[in-house]
């Protein structure tokens, strides 16, 4: 073996080291767009590329889109959409192979009006299919090698094992949300919610961190019904779950908001006392009574009314996790009893 060859080899096997090393960042992490991130970050690196991109397939509307890209040029690029088969990460992602090109500008197959959009001059690159389940969910790509050497087919190889963990991660993700997640509302489920409040519960009793649990319930929901139909009453549920997501969004912070029954909403606000989860609960109420629904023609005016339980003060009451949604309920008739469109704090009868 020449000396030129061993050094080559060297340096493979470090390349082979970094892209196990990734791994690590992708199987510690829960959050998509760091994971995603991180990769196509490494991948730029690794394979001394110019710019690195995710796209996903858009399942209804049969395109690619960006998701994550690095590199010069990357606001343009997020724009640019691909039909299956248009361009060479079309063609990936129809066919399902992995193609490496060395010089774009003579592939019949490579969609010139990228680079016009982007002003990028695309020399050379490598795209793979993302694939999950035996579906192929997207494509990854490097541009332009820079340095002496082209890409070669060791460098495919990489980043196919790349493109295998960022598919995994993203199919991960998606099985996550499906299982925790509402799909009519985009609110988490009563189960997942409920492992969360014992995540946090616990939290309180070793650390003593505090914590607020809200439990909403929208006030004569049953007239909407009535008067509406079940339908519209659902799309009025969509709605107002968008109020409260917005609400929990525009405050920041760990809030988290769930679906606890057909009309009944919660949300678990971490590291809270009593007076910011009342400030938090009047926000969600106030926004949600001044914010009409449009139900058939209609400006529908809908109001809810929140009770609030929270840790310490109501621990001397407590024995499992679930007395903190006891507490709120409790809360919530009172708010019931005095007209409802109000917020209430659980106050233990002694
Ligand atoms: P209040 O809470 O103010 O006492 O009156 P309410 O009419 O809202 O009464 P309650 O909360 O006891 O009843 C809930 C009603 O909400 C019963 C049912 O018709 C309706 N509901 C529950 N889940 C759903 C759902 O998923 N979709 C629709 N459209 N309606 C639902
Ligand atoms: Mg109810
Ligand atoms: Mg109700």
């Amino acid at each position: 073996m020449t000396a030129t060859e061993l050094e080559r080899l060297k340096q493979e096997n470090e390349k082979l080291l970094e892209t196990l090393e990734v791994n690590r960042v992708v199987s510690s992490s829960l959050n998509l767009e760091v994971v995603l991130g991180t990769l196509m970050e490494k991948a730029k690196v690794l394979l001394e590329a110019e710019a690195s991109s995710l796209m996903l397939v858009d399942d209804e509307a049969q395109e690619l889109y960006f998701h994550t890209v690095r590199g010069e040029k990357s606001d343009a690029v997020r724009k640019i959409r691909l039909k299956m088969g248009e361009g060479i990460a079309g063609w990936v992602a129809k066919e399902g192979k992995p193609v490496l090109v060395p010089d774009c500008s003579q592939d019949p197959r490579f969609y010139k009006r990228a680079d016009q959009l982007t002003q990028f001059v695309t020399r050379s690159m490598m795209c793979v299919p993302l694939r999950a389940r035996k579906r192929i969910i997207g494509t990854v790509q490097v541009l332009n090698k820079t340095g002496e050497r082209q890409f070669d087919e060791w460098d495919l190889k990489i980043f196919e094992v790349m493109a295998d963990q960022a598919a995994v991660a993203i199919d991960n993700a998606r099985l996550h949300e499906m299982a925790t997640v509402d799909g009519m509302t985009g609110l988490y489920m009563k189960a997942y919610f409920l492992a969360r409040l014992d995540d946090e519960v616990r939290r309180f009793r070793t650390q003593g961190v505090p914590v607020a649990l809200l439990m909403s319930d929208i006030d004569h929901f049953r007239r909407v019904n009535n008067e509406y139909g079940h339908q519209a009453g659902d799309a009025a549920l969509v709605e107002l779950a968008q109020v409260i997501l917005d609400t929990v969004h525009e405050l920041g912070g760990e809030d988290m908001a769930g679906r606890y029954g057909g009309e009944e909403f919660c949300v678990l606000l971490p590291e809270t006392g009593p007076e910011r989860a009342m400030e938090v609960a009047e926000k969600i109420r106030k926004n949600i009574e001044s914010r009409p629904i449009p139900i058939e023609g209609h400006d529908v005016h809908i109001t809810i009314s929140i009770g609030v339980s929270t840790l310490p003060e109501h621990q001397q009451f407590l024995q499992e996790a679930e007395d903190m949604v006891k507490f709120a309920d409790e809360a919530l008739y009172i708010c019931k009893d005095n007209g409802r469109n109000c917020v209430a704090l659980y106050e233990p009868r002694t």
